[in-house]
């Protein structure tokens, strides 16, 4: 039995005072969906769990240009917010597919990036969409890239007396296609084989900005730059797509495990770069 203390701040003030008092000894928990798991195979035994869910003023998405959305926004918050389909619509696609309704009710927005496990679906999208991560203490209050934050498996850029407050999507490029694709060869509720977002942009009939990002093929979610690179300034058409998305299998390093052998997930990672690029074109507003 792991015994530790529960401590329950009611503001962002209070949690960073207690993050600035027992940070080195202390684990925060939001839906507790990861943190759970992590203690129950004894991987982290902390001696006060912070819980965040009386917090308020952390469970609300604003539009400023950009969207910020509160850590404690829900996966089922972002799958069924209106102001979220309307402005990013790859979020409610990508949130709707994660597990079960159970675990979205209860997985935050910020626990999923916290937690940093590659295999998550949230976290490839961030990437494509070039989201910042915001992150307080009592020392300071700084923005980090998504594609800076994650340092490894599980690991990211958050020092111990760090609460992250938000997850902020900057406005995106007029008229682009996005599309989220999680292959899931077993059931419907499980991680992903292969998951791949991508963002594509097209204008007077070339592509002008492609990002494409991966996850469950790396010990940190990726983006797929060489893919990227092949595309940028191409035609959108099936041949230049496939031959782009080809070049994702250099790009991968993923785990054997039961949902499938590494050669298989890097010949899924290529069929379902090719897939979401594809329907990203598709759905993008072409300029003249
Ligand atoms: C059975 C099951 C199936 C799942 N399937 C999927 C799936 O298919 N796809 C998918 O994407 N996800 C899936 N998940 C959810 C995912 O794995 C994570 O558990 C979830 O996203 C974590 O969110 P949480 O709010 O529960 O975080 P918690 O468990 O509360 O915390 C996770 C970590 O983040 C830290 N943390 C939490 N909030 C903050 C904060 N605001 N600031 C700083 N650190 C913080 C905690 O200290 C902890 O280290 C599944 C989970 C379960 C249990």
């Amino acid at each position: 039995m792991i015994s530790f203390t529960y401590l329950e701040p009611k503001s962002v003030d209070e949690a960073l005072d207690l993050l600035a008092r027992y940070g080195d000894e202390a684990k925060l928990i939001a839906g507790g969906t990861g943190l759970v798991n992590l203690m129950k195979q004894r991987l982290v035994h902390p001696m006060y769990v912070i819980g965040l869910r009386r917090i308020s003023g952390l469970c609300a998405v604003q539009d400023d240009g950009a969207l910020r959305i509160g850590a404690l926004c829900t996966h089922h918050d972002m799958e069924t917010l209106t102001l979220v389909r309307e402005q990013v619509p790859i979020l409610t696609e990508t949130f709707q597919q994660v597990a079960s309704i159970r675990i979205r009710s209860v997985a935050t927005v910020g626990g999923a990036v916290a937690h940093a496990d590659p295999n998550q679906d949230p976290l490839p999208t961030l990437l494509a969409l070039d989201a910042r991560v915001r992150l307080r203490s009592q020392r300071e209050d700084r923005e980090v890239a998504i594609g800076d934050f994650f340092t490894g498996y599980y690991e990211t850029v958050i020092e111990p007396d760090e609460l992250l407050t938000s997850v902020i999507i900057p406005p995106q490029p007029g008229g682009c296609g996005t599309a989220f694709l999680k292959f899931l060869p077993q059931t419907h509720d499980d991680y992903a084989t292969v998951a791949v977002a991508a963002r594509v942009t097209v204008d007077g009939g070339r592509i002008t900005d492609a990002r494409v990002a991966l996850g469950a093929v790396a010990p940190t979610p990726i983006r797929a730059t060489a893919v990227e690179n092949a595309l940028r300034g191409q035609m959108p058409i099936a041949p230049i797509v496939r031959d782009a998305a080809a070049l994702v299998a250099d790009a991968v390093d993923p785990t054997a495990d039961f949902r499938g052998s590494a050669a298989y997930k890097r010949d899924m990672a290529v069929v379902f770069v090719q897939r979401a690029v594809a329907q990203a074109v598709s759905r993008a507003r072409w300029g003249a």
